[in-house]
């Protein structure tokens, strides 16, 4: 396998989590590294519009990149927000069962965090529930202490910050449009965002290394760098969508901790099944006297919609009803107009894989591709970004 030489330039497409947790990993080992994000600010797709949970890891297949990635990228992720100042809150997780059937399902959750090496993990009684949580009903729960919530904007403005301070160059408005890829590297030509399209300025670019990290287009981009790529890899965009209440007149929707029902599932429209955490309340940061504490807002979601487009965030929302209707189950106090619709975030479900997918191109081995980065991404972006440079990044001695 070809190994990275220090004069060598590494290009990153994407300018999420993922891709500046990457450069920044980089350049602070000595890469020469430029990345490139098509949207005005960095971390705009996935990376900001998502539940900003810090995963503890009992969702993932033993051994799965996802399993491993997650545990490891917790730790990272909160050792890296004590350090650099990131607003974090480590508040716990429950999930909550309604009845015995749901209890033996939980059991499945508590032996796969074992095997992941989640710290802490037990169920508790629906006693110990209410002590926990007095507003939330349920029959019994999973009780993770290690699971936590990190302002992810602040996440990604420190990540663009170290990776700049240590050198590399990051470019937002800037989308890359073609790869031309030859035996030594790679012609790159990037597009203006600024611009409308039929005035966008392109300029040229070649680098030795290439890194797709371009989250719900990482199939497209595969595709440009090696057409057989075109049927290896599709990335289906499923939209989640939030609302948001707040209980400073209605103590009793107060939460401290992440909520959970048990997992749903989804069949997309090609028949690729799509699973997703549901429907949970996650209690929101804010800045209070130079401190950050939880604030007396609750986000509530997020929903799941396979939808056309990867940039449709607005056709067909659900209405409020939807989220009650779900959220109830776990807080019956809640009712129609605490809720207020919020944002909404768009995971790139890869047809092929349920693990995070990291590889080199079959093609092209100086091209790192980086494909279903869902859920967890945002808790292992940190260790994404170790895994990439140690496997596939070797400097040359
Ligand atoms: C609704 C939702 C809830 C989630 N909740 C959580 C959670 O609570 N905890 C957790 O750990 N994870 C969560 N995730 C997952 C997490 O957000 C993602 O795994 C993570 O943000 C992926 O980061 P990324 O950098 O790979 O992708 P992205 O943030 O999507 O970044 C990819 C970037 O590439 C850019 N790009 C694409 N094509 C081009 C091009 N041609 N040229 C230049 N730039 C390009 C895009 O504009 C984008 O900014 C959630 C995701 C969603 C959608």
């Amino acid at each position: 396998m070809p190994e990275v030489k220090e004069s060598e330039s590494v290009a990153i497409i994407g300018g999420g989590a993922v891709g500046l947790a990457i450069a920044r990993e980089l350049s602070q080992n000595g890469y020469e590294v430029f990345l490139f994000e098509q949207a005005e600010h960095f971390g705009s797709a996935q990376s900001t519009r998502n539940s900003g949970v810090i995963h503890a890891g009992m969702y993932y297949q033993p051994n799965s990149l996802k399993a491993k990635l997650c545990v490891q990228g917790r730790k990272m992720l909160y050792e890296f927000c004590q350090e650099y100042h990131v607003p974090f809150f480590k508040t716990g997780k429950i999930i909550v069962t309604q009845n015995a059937e749901e209890e033996r399902k939980i059991d499945f959750y508590l032996v796969r965090g074992w095997a992941n090496g989640v710290e802490g993990l037990r169920k508790i009684s629906c006693n110990e529930l209410k002590e926990l949580e007095p507003n939330i009903e349920g029959y019994s729960a999973l009780y993770s202490p290690e699971t936590g919530i990190v302002d992810a904007t602040e996440y990604i403005r420190a990540l663009a910050h170290l990776a700049d301070n240590a050198g590399a160059q990051l470019f937002c408005n800037k989308k890359a449009v073609e790869i031309c890829a030859r035996d030594s590297g790679f012609e790159l030509r990037i597009a203006d965002t600024r611009m409308p399209e039929d005035k966008q300025e392109i300029e040229s670019m070649e680098f030795d290394w290439l890194i797709n990290s371009a989250g719900v287009y990482a199939d497209e981009i595969a595709a440009m760098v090696n057409s057989e790529n075109k049927n290896r890899w599709h990335v289906i965009p499923v939209r989640g969508e939030y609302c948001k209440y707040y209980f400073s007149k209605r103590p009793e929707l107060a939460i401290r901790r992440c909520v959970y029902g048990l997992p749903e599932e989804l069949r997309t429209r090609d028949g690729t099944l799509v699973s997703g955490l549901g429907v949970h309340l996650v209690p929101v940061l804010e800045h209070m006297r130079g401190k950050y504490c939880l604030s007396d807002s609750v986000l509530v979601g997020p929903t799941m919609k396979a939808i056309f487009q990867k940039d449709d965030y607005k056709i067909d929302r659900y209405p409020e009803s939807y989220f009650l209707e779900r959220a109830r189950l776990l807080l019956p106090q809640l009712r129609l107009d605490d809720l207020h619709l919020d944002y909404a975030g768009i995971r790139s479900e890869l047809r092929e894989s349920s693990d995070f997918l990291i590889q080199r191109d079959t093609g092209h081995s100086r091209c790192i591709h980086l494909l279903g980065i869902r859920s967890p991404g945002l808790t292992a972006s940190l260790a994404i970004a170790r895994f990439v440079k140690e496997n596939f990044l070797q400097v040359a001695i």
